[in-house]
């Protein structure tokens, strides 16, 4: 009698709790911060042993199971990150309040009088117990095979790759034999699991209901709570500030973000101005070629002693533009070269840098890709016409990565593999886009993207035996890193070819997503090794002599500009500069290489989304 008076207390001061929160913070978005979610998720905890009347071998199930999310933060600070012990304790609460929550939820089922019913039912805990179980051992698993965290760069990466590099990234970095023994491990722990996720249920509600109306009652009040505690939760970016629950929030923005980037699309573009500075020059052609994993430290264009992109370095010396060029535009050549100097990318994965390097958000202004239009809505606004050829795949695993999605934006997109590989079942060479070019509109402005597969690993895929060229390193997957650019430098030059001869040719820019680290093989671009290679970029632009007349002031911007620091987050920019589009709303003049009031330079240039400066860079 007196448990049932006290339980009863403790659930009315629950329910005053959230109420009294809401209220104070305005219903219903009150704010759920790391000290409520850890006060709720002890309310939660009394009050389920209460239900549960301290069963002893529950109280050990809890302190394990709690256990093994209070722990998650020592893998951070087992690779060197600091760590608050707030976090610690956060986890701990988080931990507990998930258990508590499944283990409310195996009581209300087990009210259920019909047998089937009931059995049926408890497979939903079943299937809880097991995520649960499954989950912290991911954080312990990464950090003992990777000595690096499972944080949010991974799930990123997890989510937008496919099964092709899934594949690709275990067989470069695992043999066959340790992939055996990998894989048996988890099957057999996965087994271990769901054996333990049945166990679970049994024992969560192991002892016979009392008769009467008021523990159904009870429960039925408890689980509402765990549930409105569960979507607030999942809704709320704060409440339980650890690892375990940013993961789950993270993955959580990542699968809505779909939905959000449609929305915002169709408001930017219905408020935003959009026009031309020169209606009148028509027709004009921009393609943007954008690399895949090319970093310049390899590049003989930046300085590399080996001829590692020969046509490229040639090119760019021939056809280099001067200031003396510009005194006298007879001395120009068709085609006219600038190579900036200092290029970093703006993060060390595509999907981060690109969906910066395609829209108006960037390191310098901290927004995010939903908040500002992209260079594709930019150009259609203008009056281009657009076009994608990627040779990358559309789909991620179930999911549509954010890159895919701007590029389906454009007015015609084409992803090559993803009818390339069921036909030839292998990934395609770059120079199947040569076979894939677009009929060009010689009435219409018109930008064309173009997405290579460049140097991302695995190397020796990328290129065909042709280019099987360099030997020298001890270290053959450097070998194969430089036959890859080699590659690409003969792709480049075929696409440059190829348009420069295009009616209305204006510009003809790459520029690559970012560099890597090829020594760390599978690791090339992981964030957690990070160093200045896996960010340091080529970027260059081919101008035709028509374009440079016509456009003094910009190219003039350009050349005094080619020697400051630059980060491909500022592309949209650049891109918005040079086809002379200007967005009535936005003043980025600042960060627009274009124009001669570009303050971007070392001392404030930035990586890693603002994390770390340029000016760490050794080799700079
Ligand atoms: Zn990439």
């Amino acid at each position: 009698m007196k448990i049932k008076w006290l339980f009863t207390t403790l659930l009315i001061l629950l329910m005053i709790a959230v109420i009294g929160r809401m209220v104070h913070h305005g219903a219903p978005y009150f704010e759920f911060t790391n000290a409520f979610a850890c006060q709720l998720s002890l309310i939660l905890l009394l009050a389920t042993a209460f239900l549960h009347r301290f069963d002893k071998k529950l109280v050990i199930r809890w302190f394990l199971f709690v256990l093994l999310y209070a722990l998650i933060p020592l893998t951070q600070l087992f690779t060197g990150e600091k760590v608050h012990s707030h976090a610690f304790m956060a986890s701990f609460f988080f931990g507990s309040f998930i258990f508590c929550s499944i283990c409310n939820l195996v009581y209300l089922i087990r009210i259920i009088k019909n047998n089937t019913v009931r059995r049926i039912l408890l497979a939903v805990p079943s299937f809880l117990w097991f995520l649960s179980l499954i989950y912290p051992m991911m954080f312990y698993g990464y950090t003992m095979v990777e000595h690096a965290v499972f944080d949010q760069p991974i799930v990123s990466a997890i989510v937008h790759t496919n099964p092709i590099e899934v594949v690709s990234y275990l067989t470069s970095n695992y043999s066959a034999s340790e992939l055996v023994l990998y894989l048996s491990g988890i099957f057999v722990f996965a087994a271990l699991l769901v054996y333990l996720a049945v166990k679970m249920n049994s024992s969560a509600a192991a002892r016979e209901l009392s008769a009467g109306q008021f523990v159904p009652a009870v429960a039925v009040a408890l689980c509402c709570s765990s549930i409105l505690a569960v979507s607030t939760v999942q809704l709320s970016n704060k409440g339980f500030d650890c690892l375990a629950r940013q993961i789950i929030s993270f993955a959580n923005y990542v699968a809505n973000s779909y939905t959000e980037f449609r929305d915002s699309r169709i408001r930017l573009a219905q408020s935003t101005v959009v026009e031309l500075k020169n209606p009148e020059m028509k027709p004009s052609l921009f393609v943007l070629v954008i690399g895949e994993s090319a970093s310049s430290r390899f590049l003989q264009s930046y300085g590399y002693p080996q001829p590692t992109d020969p046509v490229t370095t040639e090119f760019l010396h021939k056809n280099e533009l001067t200031g003396a060029d510009l005194e006298n535009p007879k001395s120009l050549n068709s085609i006219n070269s600038i190579n900036f100097t200092h290029a970093y990318s703006s993060y060390p994965q595509t999907i981060e840098s690109l969906s910066l390097s395609l829209s108006g958000a960037n390191q310098y202004n901290g927004k995010v890709l939903n908040e500002m239009l992209t260079l594709i809505d930019a150009a259609r606004l203008a009056g281009f016409e657009t076009f994608w050829i990627g040779n990358k795949q559309s789909e991620s695993v179930g999911f549509t990565p954010p890159v895919t999605r701007i590029a389906q934006t454009a007015d015609h997109s084409l992803f090559i593999p993803d009818s390339y590989i069921p036909k030839y079942g292998k990934y395609p060479y770059d120079e199947e886009i040569l076979n894939n070019l677009p009929q060009l509109n010689p009435d219409r402005n018109t930008l064309v993207i173009i997405n290579i597969k460049g140097s991302h690993t695995k190397y020796f895929e990328r290129y065909p035996e042709k280019f099987d060229v360099f030997h020298d390193d001890p270290d053959a997957v450097i070998n194969e890193y430089k036959n890859s650019l080699l590659y690409s430098d003969f792709v480049l030059s075929q696409l440059l070819d190829h348009f420069k001869s295009q009616p209305g040719f204006s510009a003809f820019i790459y520029f690559s997503d970012h560099g890597v680290e090829p020594a760390f093989k599978g690791d090339d671009h992981n964030v957690s090794k990070f160093t200045f290679s896996m960010v340091t970029i080529p970027f260059w632009v081919a101008l035709s002599d028509k374009y440079v007349g016509d456009n003094a002031g910009t190219v003039r911007a350009m050349l005094d500009n080619r020697d400051k620091c630059f980060t491909n987050d500022l592309i949209y920019d650049f891109m918005l500069g040079l086809m002379g589009i200007r967005i009535e709303s936005l003043d980025n003049r600042e960060v627009d290489i274009t124009s001669s009031s570009y303050s971007i330079d070392r001392q404030n240039c930035l990586t890693l989304y603002g994390k770390q400066r340029i000016d760490n860079d050794p080799k700079y």
